[in-house]
């Protein structure tokens, strides 16, 4: 994004990360409220990115768009890159259950093509991925825990914590790594190490 945006004021340089591009930077340049406090969390600010040009919010000591949990993962089809990245960004605008719904469907998304049958519950696309073998030894504690966890939310949406969204990322971000990333590294074998 090249902005050029209008009426821009200099401010108290500040470090963040930038949710947009996730670069770490340091910005003086953004927008105030007209009784803006330097220093006072109750004034909302804007600063610019330097890099990307986009704008994050300030206020309360919280912002938005925070930088998104999980990392971007390669080789995955764009499809199911895309609403990884959506259940991502949602947790950087604080919509937590909209994550977790998101993620819910990216898992039962995965299982189905990966061989599982269509219209199973989530609880069952989830057994099926730990059962063929997508989930590491130690990582059974995981699908315990989000079998649990999706079980109490199959007759309700009940709100969902940052914690609770943050953790399906994190186990997405593995099965994605194990599934798409990583099959895609595998060095080509040498003719003669099939001998
Ligand atoms: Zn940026």
């Amino acid at each position: 994004m090249d902005a050029d945006w209008v009426n821009r004021s200099s401010l108290t340089s500040i470090s963040y990360q930038c949710g947009f591009c996730e670069n770490k930077i340091a910005s003086n340049q953004g927008f105030f409220s007209r009784n803006y406090i330097p220093g006072n969390s109750d004034n909302g600010y804007i600063y610019i990115c330097p890099l990307c040009e986009q704008p994050t919010y300030f206020c309360d000591e919280s912002r938005t768009p925070a930088v998104a949990p999980g990392n971007n993962v390669a080789e995955v089809p764009s499809d199911v890159d895309g609403l990884y990245v959506e259940a991502r960004r949602c947790i950087s605008v604080g919509a937590f259950t909209a994550s977790v719904l998101a993620s819910r469907k990216l898992l039962m998304n995965i299982a189905v093509t990966q061989g599982a049958n269509a219209g199973q519950s989530f609880v069952q696309y989830v057994e099926f991925l730990s059962s063929s073998g997508y989930v590491p030894p130690h990582g059974r504690g995981w699908v315990d825990h989000i079998r649990k966890r999706g079980n109490e939310a199959t007759h309700e949406i009940p709100a969902m914590t940052e914690a609770d969204a943050t953790e399906l990322i994190t186990f997405i971000e593995m099965l994605l790594k194990f599934i798409y990333e990583f099959p895609a590294k595998v060095p080509a074998a040498k003719p003669d190490e099939h001998a």
